[in-house]
């Protein structure tokens, strides 16, 4: 399969360059040159099939060509070694929670796919291959933890200074190995700038192999469709009517639903998506006015989602031929303030029994809203309670018990590097690494 920029001014290229460079020549997305479909029997097979059997079909219908079957077997089951449940929550509203991996978040699953992917493709490959990865707060935990010990692979985690959970900050500041964390004297967009610019400096690529492990990257980005065939599966077991599947997403930077949107494209019938959005409603604004207007990220207790600039949002236009209509046709939108969030998180957990994190308590309260008569929701629960344990606890009025994988975390010794927010000091950093 080759595959194109979302800005057409490169040419297509394999699935390898796609995973190693990251971002297009012409700073546009990676996108998949044609959208397979899974054949019908599989769809009617679907509810007897477990998430790695799931996961390998979809792959293999995407990958195949590209990846020797046996590894491209192995690399997904290695992924996926940990459960992906849905859980009924109230009506006809389910959870899918995400946060049963190592770092007990959903980006666990595209990052240790991509891990696997790059160790696979950088085998027939000399020397070093740099990762570099901004987060606000998950998405380096999951990366730096995917790539922990692989060989021939550095990390460069960037993250905002005092904008992330203790918590999240410890699962990839405690690491080391080939792990290097840097504390951005900034925000979350900054780092991704810093980021950006690296990739587009001629005198840094020549001295060094960079690569990213942002959603962007289509090996981080496409796995995360399986899990959504792995919850039409379980709706489908337990006997549910799934032809009127509504599946809430909380979204930042928009990897997540955009997956979602390509499963759909290859065939998984899901009637329509939510992004839900919390104080950050530039796609909300989107969809009301079709004027897509980036603006700079405002701090929320949702923080995973504070993102001005949604990446993905260049794909969700290129997947729809920058149709506003027909994107309102599959997606709808939803914003909530911390107070609604809050809200959210302390009447599920009173009348429900279900303990939400503020990111889900956004999906959550999308279905609550969104649904219509007749339909069956799901959203994605992005990450454990238990990684934003203080918000949680004082919206809730009870104690989140920490699981013994973060515990474990937080025993480790903290190690950064700072940085001010100006590409000048980072390059001059990556220069002499
Ligand atoms: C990253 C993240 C999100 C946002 O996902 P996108 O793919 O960036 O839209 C939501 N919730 C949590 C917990 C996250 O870590």
């Amino acid at each position: 399969m080759e595959y194109y920029s979302t800005n057409g001014k490169t040419a297509n290229v394999t699935l390898k360059e796609a995973v190693v460079k990251g971002l297009a020549a012409d700073r546009g997305l990676f996108m998949p040159k044609t959208i397979p479909t899974l054949p019908d029997v599989f769809f009617k097979n679907i509810g007897n099939l477990s998430l790695q059997e799931i996961s390998y079909a979809v792959a293999y219908t995407l990958f195949g060509e590209d990846i020797e079957t046996e590894q491209l077997k192995d690399i997904v089951y290695d992924t996926l070694n940990f459960d992906i449940p849905l859980v009924h929550v109230a009506d006809d509203r389910y959870s899918l929670e995400l946060f049963h991996g190592p770092t007990l978040a959903f980006k666990d699953v595209g990052a240790r796919f991509m891990a696997r992917l790059l160790g696979y493709f950088n085998k027939q490959e000399k020397g070093l291959v740099n990762v570099l990865v901004a987060t606000s707060g998950d998405t380096g935990s999951a990366v730096a933890n995917g790539f922990l010990g692989v060989e021939g692979v550095r990390v460069f985690v960037l993250y905002p200074q005092g904008k992330v959970s203790k918590i999240q900050e410890s699962q990839f500041t405690t690491l080391g190995k080939n792990i290097t964390a840097i504390e951005v004297n900034g925000t979350f967009d900054d780092c991704q700038a810093l980021v950006k610019s690296a990739f587009m400096d001629e005198e840094l690529n020549e001295k060094m192999r960079l690569t990213s492990a942002n959603s962007i990257n289509v090996a981080r980005f496409l796995p995360q469709m399986f899990y959504y065939f792995h919850a039409y599966a379980q709706l489908v077991q337990r006997g549910q009517d799934v032809s009127n599947l509504v599946v809430a997403v909380p979204s930042g930077n928009f990897g997540n639903i955009t997956a979602g949107l390509i499963g759909k494209a290859m065939g998984l019938p899901i009637k329509r998506f939510i992004a839900a959005n919390n104080a950050n409603d530039i796609f909300y604004k989107y969809l009301q006015t079709g004027k897509y207007e980036p603006k700079p990220s405002i701090t929320t207790i949702a923080n995973a989602m504070d993102v001005g600039d949604p990446s993905n949002f260049a794909r969700v236009l290129d997947l729809y031929k920058h149709s506003h209509e027909a994107i309102c046709k599959d997606i709808s939108g939803c914003t909530y303030t911390d107070e609604q969030i809050a809200e959210t998180m302390a009447e599920t957990y009173k009348n429900e029994g279900y303990m939400l994190d503020p990111h889900g308590a956004c999906g959550y309260r999308a279905l609550k809203e969104g649904m219509k008569p007749g339909e069956v929701g799901v959203f994605i629960e992005t990450a454990h309670p238990a990684k934003f344990k203080d918000t949680v606890e004082a919206i809730i009025g009870d104690e989140v018990k920490i699981p013994a994988k973060l515990k474990a975390f937080m025993k480790g010794k903290k190690q950064t590097v700072k940085m001010s927010n100006g590409f000048t000091a980072f390059k001059k950093y990556l220069m002499k690494v």
